[in-house]
């Protein structure tokens, strides 16, 4: 029989209305049987394990994803897939940082949440975690079907550094413009199979913790003055910038603000170009605004998304110190976060 893990983090899906207050507190998850009695229904065992307190996913930080990916390997032997319930809010940055920080992973690790709490009528927890709970459960000729980490959403199962949330409101509150789904559900679920990861896994699972905090995102906009640039790109300590840019990866062409990114480059700072466009790749060498970028040194992110280049960034500058190595792995498509057109 197989056997699927729930953890449950916290966020919307495992809230109730409390009949005192009026307000959305989290639910005793042991409970989650009493709420879902459909659990019952399925042909694998699942377990649960919750943190205490839950949390709401604003407060993520690289310190949980270690805590999780602490709960995936202690675990992994004993359960065939794993599902993670999370707050919706930053569920495509922790679901990017597992995907880099788990190794050699050979089962599904599937992130859900929702946008109604379970405790309430049209809730859409109940199929989010069904659906999820089956993903995870799913194996053919004794392999899983989904070995990767995905975020499950709304009937699309998303490659989990691929995806935003981009709906505050929706139920459809993610997408992935970057890369097809990796899964739809309907009457079945349907497995995009061409486009899920397999890759073949070179020993056990292990994980690699280490987390550089020390970078920073550059937002770039008309009208920014020296003043910002400048401090963001000189925060004391400061090893990487994820530089969001226009278009295909342009950015003004100010004296000024090429000899920041100038200085910094040569103090060391690392500056991954990523595009604000919600689809589309950066492409340093097609117009004169990027070029000169290029030329500086500034790396290309592709058609990475943010979350997934912050958290790349982090796990790259944590596990590697030589620049010529951080570069190479930066273009890379490490856990299929990029594409190579
Ligand atoms: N603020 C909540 C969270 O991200 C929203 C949600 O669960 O959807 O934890």
């Amino acid at each position: 029989m197989s056997s699927v893990l729930i953890v449950y983090t916290g966020g919307t899906i495992g809230m109730v209305k409390s009949p005192s207050t009026n307000t959305l507190v989290p639910m005793d998850f042991s409970n989650i049987r009493k709420k879902v009695p459909e659990l019952q229904m399925f042909d694998f065992k699942v377990d649960t394990i919750t943190f205490n307190p839950p949390i709401d996913s604003s407060e993520m930080c690289p310190d949980v994803w270690v805590r999780l990916c602490n709960i995936i390997k202690d675990n992994y032997d004993s359960y065939d897939g794993f599902v993670i319930l999370h707050g919706t809010d930053t569920m495509a940055y922790t679901a990017s940082a597992l995907s880099f920080m788990l190794q050699n992973l050979a089962k599904p690790v599937v992130l859900t949440g929702s946008q109604l709490p379970m405790g309430t009528i049209r809730t859409d927890g109940k199929e989010n975690l069904i659906a999820a709970l089956e993903i995870a459960a799913a194996r053919e000729n004794g392999m899983a079907i989904v070995p990767e980490v995905s975020v499950y959403f709304q009937s699309k199962l998303y490659r989990g550094n691929r995806c935003s949330k981009v709906n505050a409101s929706d139920f459809m509150a993610f997408t992935s413009q970057g890369y097809p789904h990796l899964a739809e559900v309907g009457i079945d679920i349907k497995y995009s199979y061409a486009h899920i990861r397999y890759t073949p896994v070179e020993g056990p699972l292990s994980i690699m913790t280490d987390m550089e905090q020390n970078i920073a995102l550059l937002k770039i906009f008309p009208g920014m003055t020296r003043g910002y640039v400048h401090q963001v790109l000189n925060i004391p300590g400061v090893r990487g910038i994820v530089m969001e840019t226009f278009g295909s990866g342009n950015a003004p062409t100010d004296k000024w603000f090429l000899e920041e990114l100038h200085q910094a480059l040569l103090r060391g700072v690392v500056i991954l170009n990523v595009t604000q466009c919600l689809a589309g790749s950066v492409e340093m060498w097609r117009y004169d605004t990027g070029r000169h970028l290029m030329d500086m040194g500034v790396i290309s992110g592709r058609d990475i998304t943010t979350e997934a280049a912050l958290t790349k960034l982090m796990h790259i500058l944590g596990n590697y110190t030589n620049p010529a190595e951080i570069r190479i792995m930066l273009n890379k498509s490490l856990k299929g976060e990029i594409s190579f057109r």
